[in-house]
């Protein structure tokens, strides 16, 4: 199949097998090179980067991304495509294929150095997958994924907001979130029914707040999130073991309200908390 795009190879690959996307897998492809291009033109990746797809499918943005980056390991759950991803990729010296599932898999061991993530993510794995790229300490430098539109917007939310939430919270913790593109279901095959949207996850250097203690500001914002209808002083006694009496005098002397509930504090409001918790 010498000369043929990635795209129709791709397409006449699925064919051949025979081969039923999985709805359970999350898998609806994106097939069109002219989109796939558009979103890595948006991603910047560049000729020194080390990439980390999860979710190669068939293999379109895989073959795009290795004719970009340096090098391109690409980790999929679903064993049924590797004939597709063999043919596919043939030549492409700078790409590994490893068959495992990206929630379980020690990333930062199978990348080896610091690396960034690109992906079209399978969408039930969109939460777990960008705490793990936030929170593991992997040295990742960039997140860039396609989510579902609601997804965006929730990570995109401001303290306040109805969407503003535990993974909003983190993932504006750990880095600079911006909505780069969004992009109809037709461009999918199959079509999910859903909006989706590109997402920029750019790490940060240097936090927006420093907590003294960082595990007890996260689980600060966990136990902020983890019970919507009632107040931050319950949540803490909750998880903190603390007495009522203890978790409204850390609030008062964070200079918050003693009722006021988690979901309306901004980063550096956790941050303040979490220090007069010592
Ligand atoms: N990148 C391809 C594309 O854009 O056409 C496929 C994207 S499709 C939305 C998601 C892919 O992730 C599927 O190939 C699916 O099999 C794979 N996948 C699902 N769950 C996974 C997991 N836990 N770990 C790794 N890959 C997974």
């Amino acid at each position: 199949m010498d000369g043929i795009s990635p795209g129709l190879r791709a397409r006449l690959l699925l064919n051949r097998q025979d081969f039923h996307t999985a709805h359970a897998l999350g898998q609806n492809f994106l097939l069109d090179e002219a989109l796939l291009s558009g979103l890595l033109d948006l991603s910047g990746v560049g000729p020194e980067d080390a990439v980390l797809e999860i979710g190669p499918g068939a293999g379109v943005m895989t073959c795009l991304l290795a004719d970009r980056a340096r090098r391109v390991v690409a980790v999929e759950l679903d064993r049924r495509l590797e004939p597709i991803l063999r043919e596919m990729l043939e030549g492409k010296e700078n790409v590994r294929v490893v068959f495992a599932d990206a929630l379980k898999a020690d990333l930062g061991e199978i990348m080896g150095e610091p690396f960034r993530v690109v992906a079209n993510l399978p969408y039930y794995i969109t939460a777990d997958a960008v705490r793990k790229f936030l929170g593991s300490g992997y040295p990742i430098r960039s997140v860039h994924i396609m989510v579902q539109k609601e997804a965006a917007e929730r990570m995109l939310a401001r303290p306040g907001e109805k969407q503003w939430c535990l993974l909003a919270a983190l993932a504006q913790y750990y880095a600079r979130v911006r909505l780069l593109a969004e992009v109809p279901p037709e461009a999918f095959e199959p079509q999910p029914h859903v909006m989706s949207a590109f997402l920029e996850l750019e790490l940060y250097e240097q936090r927006p707040v420093r907590p003294r203690e960082e595990q007890k500001f996260l689980r600060l914002l966990s136990a902020g999130f983890a019970m919507r209808r009632k107040t931050l002083a319950n949540n803490l006694s909750a998880s903190f073991g603390l007495s009522k009496e203890a978790a409204r005098e850390a609030l008062l002397s964070a200079g918050l309200d003693a009722r006021v509930r988690g979901e309306a504090l901004t980063l550096e409001e956790f941050c303040r908390l979490s220090d007069s918790m010592d």
